[in-house]
């Protein structure tokens, strides 16, 4: 019997996972896909939020500035990338100043500190590609970017090496209440346990179903997003932001982690939970509005397009609570801040078992630190064509692009979790997410999954089951002026 089985490993689950794996208890991650963070925690903005947009008085409110505190140690701790750029939040008449100041009252209500107002010449100073119609902005300096899926990596593999059993490929089909505990049956068998924790993302609603929790349901809304080489993030210093509208924060510009530009997303509500396609017309939008910040982008960096898909809840706000039925947690409704919120999140979610009687013990022998697969490094051509052609070993370059090693892949899987996909290797080690987006690096990247599995090279997949790759490329959507 597990003391607690956490549903879904995105950002939320895994965060749990990880503080849970602090205590003496037996603690079980159930995981539909084939790899951790593969749903929204996969494709969104990678924006760690200032926490003065989300309204005041809402768990957004109360968690997203939290959060946003605790990324530097969690970072310092689990090296997945994150980086405090700052943002700017872009004013174009007095109607929008009106907004930002709206926005920094509500900031100052969640806590937050150091907001302000800068005028169109500082504007310009510090950012010298925004628009020159601009008339003010707001500055918030704690605003940061992270790399959000190697962030759920990083959770994941920390939570596993201090006692979490993660079982992938494992999705949960119905719920049953005993006495004093849950029977969980999955297209694997059935696992008991304590307490269950329900943060399966956009399916968070019908989980809930299955232990007749009707109290709320989730609502798809997809967000599309413009991807650019590496390099060209350098356009803008911090994460540009318009004024927020009813539907969101808007169309927002910004470096990723790792210095690609970045632009989207839109906002749209969608009736099948899984449509992440991509389609022209809305990346046309996309940029459309993004020239309202940054006047020019040279399209021919881009490298291709993606798209996410917010689990927005019917009431609005996050859902963090024990429901009606004792022992069951709803972490539901998580769209954005979500990410900045995580950390808070599992604080929240500790909190909430110790409240329905879960006893937990500090462990002696918990090990915060991980560390990074990615090795940063700076090769010349000539270098990199020279390690190209060696014979196998760690220092072999395997995808030119990213320069990443055969080493780099060698480690990212031999962490604990089973990787049996080129996603999985390219969100752990970036080959693949270079500007020929895999056509050099694939095939050498599947012979090496598939020896360090010691599994056939057909049972490599591109994104998990169904989508194997042997013998063709699958085309992804790609998006170019
Ligand atoms: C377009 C977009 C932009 C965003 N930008 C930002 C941002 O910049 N900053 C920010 O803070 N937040 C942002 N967010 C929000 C953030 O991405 C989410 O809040 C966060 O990823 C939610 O994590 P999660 O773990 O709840 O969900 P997910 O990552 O979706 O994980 C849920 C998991 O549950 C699994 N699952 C589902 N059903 C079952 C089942 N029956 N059995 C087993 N497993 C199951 C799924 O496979 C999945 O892996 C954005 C979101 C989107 C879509």
């Amino acid at each position: 019997m597990y003391d607690v089985c956490i549903i879904g490993a995105g950002v939320v689950g895994c965060s749990i996972a990880r503080e849970l794996s602090k205590y003496d208890k037996r603690v079980l991650l159930l995981e539909k896909s084939d790899d951790v963070s593969n749903g929204a925690s996969k494709a969104n903005s990678g924006i760690v939020h200032g926490g003065y947009t989300a309204k005041h008085g809402t768990l957004k409110g109360e968690l997203s500035y939290k959060g946003n505190g605790m990324y530097k140690k969690l970072n310092e701790e689990l090296n997945f990338g994150y980086r405090q750029t700052g943002s700017l939040v872009l004013g174009f008449s007095e109607e929008d100043r009106v907004i930002l100041e709206g926005l920094i009252e509500n900031g100052i209500k969640n806590g937050v500190g150091g907001l302000k107002i800068i005028e169109k010449e500082e504007v310009r100073k510090i950012e010298p590609n925004i628009s020159t119609k601009v008339t003010c902005a707001l500055l918030c300096e704690h605003t940061g970017i992270t790399s959000p899926y190697e962030m759920v990596i990083a959770l994941a593999e920390n939570a596993v090496q201090n006692g979490v059993e993660l079982r992938l490929q494992n999705e949960v089909k119905n719920i049953l209440i005993e006495d004093d505990h849950f029977k969980i049956i999955t297209n694997k068998g059935c696992v008991e346990a304590k307490y269950v924790i329900n943060g399966a993302g956009v399916y968070s609603d019908k989980i809930a179903n299955m232990v007749g929790l009707h109290d709320f349901s989730i609502i798809p809304r997809k967000g599309q997003y413009v991807l650019f080489e590496k390099g060209y993030g350098e356009l803008v210093n911090r994460v540009i932001f318009q004024v927020p509208t009813k539907k969101g924060k808007g169309v927002l510009v910004t470096s990723t982690y790792h210095g690609n530009l970045m632009i989207g997303p839109n906002a749209e509500e969608i009736s099948d939970k899984e449509d992440v396609s991509t389609n022209k017309e809305v990346l046309d939008y996309i940029v459309h509005r993004a020239k309202k910040s940054i006047e020019e982008f040279d399209m021919k960096k881009v490298i291709t397009s993606f798209s996410g898909i917010r689990a927005t809840s019917s009431t609005k706000d996050f859902i963090i609570e024990e429901s009606r039925v004792a022992g069951f947690i709803n972490v539901a409704g998580i769209d954005s801040p979500g990410l900045t919120s995580s950390p808070a999140i599992a604080l929240k979610v500790i909190e909430i078992l110790k409240d329905g009687g879960l006893d937990l013990n500090l462990r002696h022998d918990f090990n915060p630190y991980r560390e990074s697969i990615i090795k940063n490094k700076k090769l010349s051509k000539e270098e990199v064509n020279k390690l190209i052609n060696i014979e196998s070993c760690p220092e072999k370059i395997i995808c030119r692009c990213e320069q990443v090693t055969e080493g780099e892949i060698v480690d990212g899987l031999n962490r604990g979790i089973k990787v049996t996909s080129i996603d999985g290797i390219k969100r752990r080690t970036r080959a693949g997410m270079g500007k020929c987006q895999g056509a050099f690096c694939g095939k050498r990247v599947r012979k090496i999954i598939a020896r360090e599995n010691n599994m056939p090279e057909e049972f490599v997949t591109e994104r998990g089951p169904g989508s194997s790759i042997l013998g063709k490329r699958v085309k992804r959507n790609f998006y170019k002026e």
